[in-house]
């Protein structure tokens, strides 16, 4: 979890909202990553799923069953999803998203309750080094909040 943290801490110096992950496989780090999504204008490349991608490349397939993800947050939906999805029995983060609630949109759907939906029952674990994971969101200076609107379709 500290390797994850410290990819939080970089995603921040380099311009990106502060979030890590590292992909264990055999008790060693496979994967170590830090946010995308400013940096690629990707807005599918947050850490989790850059994670994902590169495990698979590296163990050349798409069952990651005996892998286990750390992650720096809670996994938001798209994450979590992904998560599922490669099969990987076990996921543990530092921050849940209520604890920065001035950062975070609150969510009805959250990765406890995604994982319930999943057939191989993944062990999900939050809240470990959590006091230490919040340091990278300190003093963060916050790009202005899309506002969510209604847009007429385009009427060409
Ligand atoms: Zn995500």
């Amino acid at each position: 979890m500290r390797l994850a943290l410290d990819q939080a801490e970089l995603s921040r110096e380099q311009g990106d909202f502060p979030f890590g992950v590292v992909i264990a496989w055999r008790e060693r780090a496979l994967v170590i990553q830090q946010n995308g999504e400013t940096r690629d204008a990707d807005i599918t490349a947050h850490a989790e799923m850059l994670a994902l991608r590169e495990a698979c490349r590296r163990l050349g397939r798409r069952d990651l069953s005996d892998c286990t993800i750390y992650s720096s947050c809670e996994p938001c939906p798209m994450c979590s999803a992904a998560i599922f999805q490669s099969n990987i029995p076990r996921v543990v983060f530092a921050l849940f998203r209520d604890d920065l609630p001035h950062i975070f949109r609150k969510r009805k759907i959250r990765i406890a309750q995604l994982a319930e939906d999943w057939a191989y029952q993944p062990t999900v674990i939050g809240g470990m080094l959590r006091e230490e994971a919040v340091q990278p969101f300190e003093g963060l200076k916050l790009p202005l909040r899309v506002v969510p609107q209604y847009h007429r379709a385009p009427t060409v």
